[in-house]
């Protein structure tokens, strides 16, 4: 194996567990390691640190797989970290009323560039860095071994590949073709997965437990559902009995599967289906002085690079500001921020300054984050992108 030796004093983020080594802090390599090969990480004295992947186009040029210089490495070394992360999400399988979950979450388990949800019977994985490139085929069948499915289907399509030199793919790695829409349970609500064109695997899991958080204060209220994608927290509050729901989406086939998804569930028919930019929308609403009992902001990630936070922090700010301003008094709002650059404190503050321009006195009944079968390790804060905040509107 390949040893790398890290230059003098960069050692400490490695010691601290942190799984990336930013090329920065590379002196050397003892000898050529080709994209996705597994190599010995070295501090500058030649002290054994662990073992990472080698990935030479990018900015992360190691991503470490084990801290113990002395771990396996080969098949096992997969079929032990599909075992444990399987493990670890056992309860949400044996709860009943779920059957579409994240069963690999990358980094939190210990899989950088690999992410893998499944939908009923099927898989569907992401693969974003060369390490995992090399190794899908082999993660797709050792899964697929650890607990059958009808098939894995892949859907590397995401920018991360491009900084790892990888292009597209997108296909049947194992098993069947998935059906056009795979229908899932979530929370004991029904719902249409495209796996071929929807957003990154298809559903945003990620929002299992907020969504239950959202139907649990729904009964009774006009819920407004910006950003809606498919009609994930509209359907799951008209569910809880909400009086009306109204969804807000540019994307008009993920609004006509937001309407099979309603209907899939054999709701009341007082949903409605608005297709525009959610800043324009709300103006309109605003301007002809529409009210709602309880407003969901989840918009897509708006800094993906460190020039776009302040951008970001500004599109926030306006959003959450426009939704204030058309909450009934009593009213609830949950408001998310899915961007990594984003911190929980800065997303509070700024959700704060929307509410003083509001005028409006807030509190914060809860603190959201993504589901539980999205974990982050302690070592990689990184890993914990999805936050949000429960508010409700003092009278
Ligand atoms: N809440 C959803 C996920 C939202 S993902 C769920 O629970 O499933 C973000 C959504 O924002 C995507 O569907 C995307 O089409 C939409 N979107 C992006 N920019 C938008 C804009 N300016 N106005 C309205 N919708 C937008």
């Amino acid at each position: 194996m390949i040893s790398v030796f890290l230059r003098k004093g960069r050692d400490h983020s490695v010691r601290n567990r942190h799984p990336w080594i930013f090329s920065g802090a590379i002196d050397r390599l003892e000898g050529e390691a080709a994209p996705g090969d597994i190599v010995l990480v070295r501090d500058a004295v030649g002290e054994a640190l662990g073992l990472g992947v080698y990935s030479p186009a990018s900015q992360i040029r190691i991503r470490m797989l084990a801290f113990d210089p002395k771990a396996e490495t080969g098949d096992i070394f997969f079929a032990n970290a599909l075992g444990r992360a399987l493990g670890a999400r056992e309860h949400l399988v044996k709860a009943g009323d779920v059957n579409a979950l994240r069963i690999v979450n990358a980094e939190a388990d210990l899989l950088p560039g690999v992410t893998i949800d499944r939908y009923a019977d099927w898989y569907v994985g992401q693969f974003t860095t060369v390490g995992a490139e090399r190794w899908k085929r082999l993660i797709a069948s050792t899964l697929l071994e650890l607990w059958p499915a009808k098939g894995f289907f892949e859907r590397s399509d995401a920018d991360a590949r491009q900084h790892e030199g990888l292009a597209a793919s997108s296909g049947v790695l194992a098993g069947e073709e998935p059906p056009d829409a795979i229908e899932i349970m979530e929370n004991g609500c029904r719902y249409l997965v495209d796996v071929r064109t929807g957003h990154k695997t298809g559903f945003y899991l990620d929002q299992r437990d907020n969504r239950a958080v959202v139907a649990a204060h729904a009964a009774g209220r006009d819920v407004l559902n910006v950003f809606s994608y498919t009609g994930g927290f509209g359907v799951a509050a008209l569910a809880a009995g909400a009086k009306s729901v109204t969804n807000v989406d540019v994307s008009a086939p993920a609004l006509e599967l937001a309407k099979r998804n309603f209907a899939l569930n054999g709701l009341p028919d007082v949903a409605e289906f608005i297709e525009g930019n959610a800043f324009e929308v709300l103006r309109k609403f605003r301007d002809s002085r529409r009210s709602f009992d309880l407003v969901v902001l989840d918009p897509p990630k708006f800094a993906d690079n460190k020039n776009r936070v302040m951008g970001a922090l500004r599109g926030y700010k306006d959003l959450n500001l426009l939704a204030m301003k058309l909450l009934a008094p009593g009213g609830y709002l949950a408001t998310f921020s899915c961007s990594g650059l984003v911190t929980p404190e800065i997303f509070r503050k700024v959700v704060g300054e929307a509410a003083v321009d509001a005028r409006r006195d807030f509190q914060i009944v809860r603190s959201l984050r993504q589901a539980t079968d999205h974990p982050e390790s302690v070592f990689f804060p990184e890993g914990h992108y999805l936050k949000g905040l429960f508010l409700r509107a003092n009278p």
